[in-house]
């Protein structure tokens, strides 16, 4: 066959295999000493109770004829499907309904699926730094132009997250058709504001954009004033698609399920310039190539919404925000610049005297034992930057900035 040459564009992922190479390394080196890894992107706290309780009961149920289930509806079941159109947006005050709301397998696959329905011309605009999947799946939809010796890719809008804007990023002048948003944000654990979303929504109003609304982190919003929804915003049900996941939320990266919400008062524009349902392009897409999430793993997170559900939630997302509070408290008494970490496991800094992601992390890793993620690796302005996340348990967070603290800077 011919290789898609849209993939062969893409250069290979150096980052997260880079970190893992040097730790390696590292470790070979010296085999005494114990890296503690602040570079975790994934959950480590276990699975609640009454999810596994609902997870047991729907594979006991596969095992009698009578209560057996075989393919499920594409979209998702409607008892998952209520009960988020319920938890999580009319009990807030927000009318997205359950025919609005799509199960995925995660946040991931229907971020790169999203660009099956968008005309292979859209220009796709993204906030630098930010989660490498809107990048690389545009580029593998034919949507990133040529790589240029910058990093950037000359057909992607970019949209940057700087010091100066508290990297809270604005919108272009230029024109998009199709707007990548994280909040909170991986990787700076910044959280939009009401006034710069509106701008978002008038933005993408004005240039008839979709914005794509990655919210995988909205359960560590605790703050009203900060919203956790897009829909928050008068006008966003005609211009945005929210996607969220259960993965950070309720430890569901190994387990697997989402949602994508697509309203239906959104719309694209057809051949002859006549409106086109995106909830019906999506639900066509997900008949068409998706057969649906399974039957135990959404009987597991519909228990999210339960009190139980929800109780435990708020006590894994407490831990982890604890950490992240903890690590941006310390990185500041040795002299960093600190960025998110109050609504978001991610904690982004820069020292002044350190102003290489690279370097940075690698007199971390040699000085003090400690893994982070570079900031370069997420884009152009990630340079200078380091991520460290709460992850890891409280005890090792303790431990690497104690370790932390005796680094000379
Ligand atoms: N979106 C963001 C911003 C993420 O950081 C991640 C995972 O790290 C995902 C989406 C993927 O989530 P899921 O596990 O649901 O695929």
């Amino acid at each position: 066959m011919k290789a898609n040459t849209n993939f062969t564009k893409l250069p290979q992922s150096y980052l997260f295999s880079e970190v893992a190479a040097r730790i390696r390394d590292h470790k070979e080196s010296n085999p005494e000493s114990e890296v503690i890894r602040m570079d975790i992107g994934d959950v480590t706290l276990p699975i609640a109770r009454c999810v596994l309780d609902a997870m047991h009961k729907g594979i006991e149920e596969m095992a009698s004829t009578v209560t057996f289930r075989g393919y499920g509806p594409e979209q998702g079941y409607a008892f998952l499907r209520e009960a988020i159109s319920e938890g999580d947006y009319k009990s807030r005050g927000l009318d997205i309904s359950p025919d609005e709301i799509f199960i995925s397998d995660g946040a991931k696959s229907d971020l790169g699926n999203l660009g099956d329905i968008y005309s292979p011309d859209s220009v796709v605009a993204v906030a630098d730094p930010g989660y490498p999947v809107y990048v690389d799946t545009a580029v593998m939809g034919g949507r990133g132009g040529d790589l240029t010796e910058s990093g950037r890719w000359n057909k992607i809008v970019y949209a940057d997250s700087t010091p100066e804007n508290g990297f809270v990023p604005r919108p272009p002048k230029e024109h998009a058709d199709v707007v990548y948003l994280c909040s909170p944000n991986n990787p700076t654990g910044v959280v939009f504001d009401r006034e710069t979303l509106k701008e978002w929504v008038e933005y993408a109003r004005r240039e008839k954009a979709v914005i794509v609304y990655d919210s995988a982190y909205e359960a560590f919003v605790d703050d009203p004033a900060v919203p956790r929804s897009i829909y928050e915003i008068p006008g966003a049900q005609e211009v945005a698609i929210e996607i969220r996941s259960f993965s950070k939320t309720a430890g569901f990266t190994g387990l697997r399920c989402g949602y994508t919400v697509v309203p239906k008062a959104l719309k694209a524009s057809g051949e002859n310039g006549e409106e086109v349902s995106v909830n019906r392009l999506w639900n066509r897409r997900q008949s068409t190539k998706f057969n649906g999430a399974s039957y135990p793993i959404q009987c597991g997170a519909a228990a999210l919404y339960s009190p139980e559900g929800r109780a435990a939630i708020k006590e894994n997302i407490d831990v982890y925000k604890s950490n992240a509070r903890y690590i941006k408290k310390k990185l500041s008494e040795a002299g960093f610049e600190t960025y998110g970490g109050e609504h978001s496991p991610y904690v982004w800094a820069r020292h002044p005297e350190q102003t290489d992601s690279w370097a940075l992390f690698a007199k971390l890793l040699k000085e003090a034992g400690i893994s982070c993620t570079p900031g370069i690796g997420f884009g152009r302005a990630g340079g200078g930057y380091i991520r460290l996340t709460g992850f890891n348990t409280p005890e090792k967070t303790r431990e690497a900035m104690d370790r932390l603290g005796k680094v000379d800077f």
